[in-house]
């Protein structure tokens, strides 16, 4: 008889944890996972699918002032708030239930309750039922990461994305705190579906770490679309006034707030879960340290996804977790390039980007080709809409290669993860200028900047 419990314990039921999970259940693996919430983890629960869900339910607003142009004319839309909140929770649900069955037909046993770390292949579960322990022969944590706020006084007063949701009532002015990916896309979501929104960052542009056109363009575009963004922008105070909340900004400006959302970057589920028992180290960041194969400094523990602090992507996380599965039951040890990893960012309009911006490719290449196009849709010359739309390709001069893609406009997602296949495969601004266009698309645009604005 084997002296553990299981081969694979997985903490954690969401993006990682599910997807090694069931691949390691159907390589014929003893597997068992525990889950503390709801399965499907933050993507699914409170996360990219509600969020892309509301972003849909934003852009109909827009949808409908477009139309007037094309000939139609529209009883003035009313928004009812409870029934998309009701839809979309009908929606998580049975999301829910599909990842349970999925998890279940691939033998996997769920156990449901809170897990630690006791030694090394030892986890205990506080189930409704008491406490018990396995032991498994290795363990993967992927226990994902939990919105953070900072201090200042008032903070009891604040939301996290965790509860924007299933706000009641909906908010008709909302202060949004930050100028990340969850802060954009909220201000651009709760703006669309009606709020009056005021967006404060810091710095001295949105979406640090993306290329600084697109930051500057997005911010322009956003304006447009009604969101008040101010930038260099620090929240002294929150305070209760009456019914509302009273934000009190650094320069003593006073805003009032249904409802103030801090988005302010989100740090590793790492507390109580016993790594110290285990032997797992964390990094200065606070996520667990892992080798190139996910290992973490105790050999039989291994973590992926946002408990690694490291890219904070559902897809991302899903690849790590394939790689622990092919090493530890499919007999073969790779690494993942974090290379080329695409992102969009959904606000409206979208962001999509892979690659190098153009201040990365000139510290690493130096010498950079530079190809920028700007221009309203085909579709906005009926609507009216005064909406543009950013692309931009950034290419080594030396080896030709485009090494990094950018855009700002509708659809942004969809077209750039096309690309990020050719720009994966190495694709020269000779192959993209030998790439016929279709016709008349967006995207075509990609494939027919000849001339460069910049070297
Ligand atoms: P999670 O999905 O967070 O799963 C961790 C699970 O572990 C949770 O279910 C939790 O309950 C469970 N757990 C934690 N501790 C324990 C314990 N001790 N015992 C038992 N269970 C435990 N990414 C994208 O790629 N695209 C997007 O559009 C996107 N939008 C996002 C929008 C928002 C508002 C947020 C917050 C995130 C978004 N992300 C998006 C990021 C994405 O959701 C995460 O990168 C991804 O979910 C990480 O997966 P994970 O497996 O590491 O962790
Ligand atoms: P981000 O790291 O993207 O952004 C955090 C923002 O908060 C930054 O603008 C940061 O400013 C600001 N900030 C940090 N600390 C403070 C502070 N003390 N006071 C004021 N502002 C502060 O985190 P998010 O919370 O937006 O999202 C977490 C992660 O989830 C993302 O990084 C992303 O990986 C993932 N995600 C992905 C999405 C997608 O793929 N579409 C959507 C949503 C989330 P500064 O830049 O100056 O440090």
């Amino acid at each position: 008889m084997s002296a553990f419990d299981c081969d694979l314990f997985v903490i954690g039921g969401g993006s990682g944890g599910v997807r090694a999970a069931r691949m390691a259940g159907q390589r014929g693996a003893r597997v068992m996972l525990a889950e503390a919430a709801a399965l499907g983890g933050t993507c699914v629960n409170v996360g990219c699918i509600p969020k892309k869900l509301y972003s849909y339910a934003a852009q109909f607003a827009q949808e409908f002032e477009d139309a007037a142009g094309f000939g139609w004319d529209l009883q003035p839309a009313r928004f009812d708030w409870r029934r998309l909140k009701k839809n979309r929770a009908h929606e998580i649900a049975r999301l829910n239930g599909v990842y349970e069955h999925l998890l279940r037909t691939a033998g996997v046993d769920l156990v449901r309750g809170w897990a630690t770390l006791c030694d090394p292949h030892t986890v205990q579960v506080a189930t409704a039922d008491g406490a018990r322990r396995w032991r498994a022969r290795h363990i993967l944590v992927a226990t994902g990461g939990t919105p953070s706020v900072p201090h200042i006084a008032g903070k009891e007063h604040v939301l996290t994305s965790d509860s924007m949701f299933d706000l009641d009532p909906f908010p008709g002015r909302l202060v949004v705190v930050g100028g990340g990916y969850i802060a954009c896309e909220f201000a651009s979501i709760f703006r669309g579906l009606g709020a009056a929104v005021t967006q404060l960052y810091r710095g001295e542009q949105v979406l640090r770490g993306f290329d600084d056109d697109v930051r500057h363009f997005l911010a322009q575009e956003v304006r447009k679309h009604g969101v008040d963004l101010r930038l260099r922008s620090d929240v002294a105070a929150i305070g209760r006034q009456g019914e509302a909340l009273a934000v009190t900004l650094a320069d003593g400006e006073v805003l009032p707030a249904d409802c103030v959302l801090y988005a302010t970057g989100r740090v590793p589920n790492v507390a109580g879960l016993g790594l110290d028992a285990a032997g797992v180290r964390l990094s200065p960041h606070g996520g667990i340290v892992v080798d190139e194969h996910y290992r973490s400094t105790a050999p039989s523990v291994f973590a992926v996804g946002d408990v690694t602090a490291r890219l904070q992507l559902t897809p991302v996380a899903l690849a790590e977790a394939m790689v622990v599965v092919d090493q530890l039951f499919g007999k073969r040890e790779r690494a993942m390039s974090y290379d080329f990893v695409p992102t969009a960012v959904f606000t409206h309009p979208g962001i999509g980007t892979v690659g190098l911006t153009e201040a990365e490719a000139r510290a690493r290449h130096g010498e950079v080709r530079i190809f920028r196009s700007e221009f309203r849709a085909l579709k906005h010359t009926l609507s009216g809409n005064p909406e543009r739309t950013l692309m931009k390709l950034v290419v080594d001069a030396a080896t030709d290669r485009v090494v990094g893609l950018h855009m700002v406009g509708q659809d942004a997602g969809e077209i750039v993860q096309g690309f990020a296949v050719a720009m994966k495969a190495g694709a020269t601004k000779a192959v993209f200028d030998s790439t016929i266009g279709i016709h008349p698309t967006a995207a075509e645009e990609f494939v027919t900047m000849r001339e460069p604005v910049g070297m």
